[in-house]
């Protein structure tokens, strides 16, 4: 059985990991095909290809990336596999949205200076370095001023939505998302679809709008979820003909999570894989 992960961060977003380190977990993990996604950029790929090909490692990369996206009043993620990563549409999509990253942190220490906070911005900055900024950069902050004890807590407390350190972003549109992934070759995937905090209803009306903008997959499991959960997405990709993805959206080892943990696709599903596998053999 080919071991898929289709969905991880490195340092050049909000991972713990470097390029390097995370390669070799994976390795360590017998994971034969895996992507690296990091929010808004593509920065890692060409040092990962590179090391995998000096190191001779004995796994297959999938380029990818996580856009965000906004819809009606979420944050919606979007990953991209098999992307050709100089596209120009894709190339100027992530600048446009790494540029409101920079102005979304900016607000967000801003805010937080105001609530006691001071230099907040800067000492995120200082962890994130030559990396996308995100609000994980943020909770690592707080999380070191005491202010809670883990991520989920200085979210719920700080950087949550409608929390006093939450900015809303101008992230782009779904379509635009899709549109520069299918510019760039690629695959448009829903993330963590469940992460949302949205009804059934929502999440339904989520995927109606995702297919009809040209939505290609969803993921339908991740190694933490309840197995009704992986049941009930994968109904869902039934439902709204969407492919099926699996990822671990590792970002950096802890007890709980893990790369390659967990992952198999219910009965039935179409692994978002056949997008290119197919493509690979129309071209031999
Ligand atoms: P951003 O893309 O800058 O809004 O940052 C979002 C990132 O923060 C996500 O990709 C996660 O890595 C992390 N994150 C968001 N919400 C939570 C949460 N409730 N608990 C832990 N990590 C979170
Ligand atoms: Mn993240
Ligand atoms: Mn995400
Ligand atoms: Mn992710």
């Amino acid at each position: 059985m080919i071991k898929y992960d289709l969905h991880s961060h490195t340092t050049h977003s909000d991972g713990q990991l470097s390029v390097a380190e995370l390669l070799h977990r994976a390795v360590d993990k017998n994971i034969d095909v895996f992507a690296i996604t990091d929010h808004d950029t593509v920065a890692a790929i060409k040092p990962a290809q590179h090391i995998i090909d000096t190191e001779n490692l004995p796994l297959s990369l999938i380029t990818g990336v996580e856009i965000s996206t906004r819809w009606e009043s979420f944050e919606i993620h979007i990953v991209g596999l098999n992307i050709d990563t100089e596209n120009s549409d894709l190339t100027a999509l992530l600048l446009e949205q790494q540029q409101k990253r920079e102005t979304r942190a900016l607000e967000i220490g801003t805010r937080l200076a105001k609530n006691g906070f001071d230099d907040i911005y800067e000492q995120a900055k200082e962890l994130a370095k030559d990396a996308q900024i995100t609000r994980a950069h943020f909770a690592r902050a707080l999380i070191a001023r005491g202010v809670a004890k883990n991520f989920p807590g200085v979210f719920k407390k700080y950087l949550g939505r409608g929390k006093t350190g939450y900015v809303p972003s101008s992230w782009c549109d779904m379509q635009t998302a899709i549109k520069a992934i299918h510019a760039a070759g690629g695959v448009a995937v829903l993330a963590h679809p469940s992460s949302y905090q949205m009804s059934n209803k929502w999440l339904r009306k989520l995927l109606v709008e995702f297919k009809s903008v040209g939505g290609d997959a969803m993921e339908v499991a991740q190694p933490q979820q309840a197995p009704s959960d992986r049941q009930f997405l994968g109904e869902l990709s039934r439902e709204y003909d969407l492919l099926c993805s699996q990822g671990s959206d590792f970002h950096f080892p802890t007890s709980y999570l893990e790369l390659g943990k967990n992952l198999y696709l219910p009965k039935d599903c179409r692994g978002v894989w056949q997008a290119w596998e197919k493509q690979e053999g129309a071209a031999t």
